[in-house]
């Protein structure tokens, strides 16, 4: 539907909704992505209903990495024309809204979902697409929480005529999904194990085994993967390897690289059009973005919960390491996950922290048996270390503070 076909209320909630973000942004009050929307859907409810209209859409949703997967995804479906996203992770319907708002009339949009929300978005966008990474807790959540997620990714995706894209590693990704008529599996890897050794199905415990998994009770296992990551190559599923240079780090990228080239492949797009544009894509929000100061360079990993941290360990290169934790609102105010995270991947690197919860980081360090150093600041810390590289690896807030303190040096 092109935006003089949207009906006149849809057309008045579009305009403001983009004034109110301009207001917004000119009040120095962030990008006004999600005032813009929230007005806009206050002034008509099937606003974003109706700025779906007409547009091929995929839907990116996951605990971990939904972001980046989202970014490359949307730089994939580029072979194919414009694509609206909302790049700035504004990942509920009022950002969804504000995005279809901004980008007006696109052949295509690539919207990444907060798992919350995943039914109501494909309710409110009829997609093609639904792409499903992972389910873990997210800093307080805990395993309970992540079966109820799956149960309604499952009631959202159950019935409907959608193809659906999932991560074939994940037994709650896969519990989920398979309630989908049409399922394409990824084999996009699984590091953090300790919310689903329990079937979600039956209750059965989940084994594991060489990168196998099954339940014990139940006919719930690890699907046969169309795509998978072979070191440094994406294979498809007629088994051609495809080698990926990537500017963003680890396994976990090329995992979420190869989601993108699956999404993008129900659309028409071939690996070997793509993959030149998911090449281009750099730092995400400042994620795995690359500074160089005072003859460092560093680089900041964001860890937001516990499987974040893990894959976090294995993208960083085995230099001088800061961490940072802060337990403020938006990271959760209990620190008791740090013992559901296995630190010894950093033994053998120097390591410092800081951080407002820098003691119980230290204390959980005592546990691991890994040697640090308390450092009072990043500033700090980046004294502290040769020239070279140091990996700094933050959960949010601390994350933010970091990002600040460059700019402002900047
Ligand atoms: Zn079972």
């Amino acid at each position: 539907m092109t935006e003089q076909k949207l009906p006149l209320r849809a057309k008045l909630a579009t305009s403001v909704s983009r004034t109110a973000a301009a207001l917004s942004r000119a009040a120095g009050r962030g990008d006004g992505s999600v005032i813009g929307g929230w007005i806009g859907l206050k002034i008509d409810p099937q606003l974003l209903a109706h700025l779906a209209a007409g547009r091929r859409i995929a839907l990116v949703s996951g605990t971990n990495g939904k972001t980046t997967t989202t970014r490359l995804t949307a730089a994939a479906l580029g072979v194919l024309g414009e694509v609206a996203t909302n790049s700035l992770g504004a990942n509920m319907p009022t950002g969804h809204t504000s995005a279809l708002a901004k980008a007006g009339h696109t052949p295509y949009a690539v919207l990444e979902v907060d798992e919350h929300y995943l039914g109501q978005v494909m309710e409110a966008t009829t997609p093609a697409v639904v792409a499903l990474l992972n389910l873990s807790r997210d800093q307080l959540d805990r395993a309970k929480e992540v079966a109820m997620m799956a149960s309604l990714w499952r009631d959202a995706v159950r019935g409907r005529d959608i193809q659906v894209v999932a991560n074939a590693d994940d037994p709650m990704v896969v519990w989920a999904a398979r309630a989908a008529d049409q399922v394409t599996w990824v084999a996009s890897g699984q590091r953090w194990h300790d919310d689903s050794w329990v079937c979600p199905e039956c209750g059965s415990h989940i084994e594991r085994e060489s990168g196998i998994w099954w339940c014990t009770g139940c006919d719930l296992r690890r699907p046969t993967p169309q795509w998978r990551v072979d070191d440094d190559a994406i294979v498809d599923p007629s088994g051609t390897h495809h080698a990926v240079a990537l500017q963003l780090p680890g396994r976990i990228n090329r995992a979420n690289a190869a989601t993108a080239l699956a999404v993008a492949a129900h659309f028409g797009v071939r690996p070997t059009d793509a993959l030149p544009r998911l090449a281009l894509v750099t730092s995400i929000a400042g994620r795995y973005a690359t500074v160089q100061r005072d003859g460092r360079t560093i680089r900041l990993l964001l860890a937001k919960n516990p499987a974040g941290w893990l894959e976090a360990f294995d993208m960083a290169e085995h230099a001088p390491t800061l961490l940072s934790i802060n337990a403020r609102d938006p990271d959760g105010l209990d620190t008791s996950w740090l013992y559901d995270v296995d630190f010894s991947p950093l033994r053998g690197r120097r390591v410092l922290i800081t951080g407002d919860r820098a003691m119980d980081l230290a204390v959980r360090l005592e546990v691991n048996q890994i040697p640090f150093e308390h450092v009072p600041s990043w500033r700090r810390a980046l004294a502290a270390v040769p020239s070279g590289r140091l990996e700094v690896i933050a959960n949010y807030t601390a994350f933010q503070d970091i990002r600040a303190e460059l700019d402002r040096v900047n």
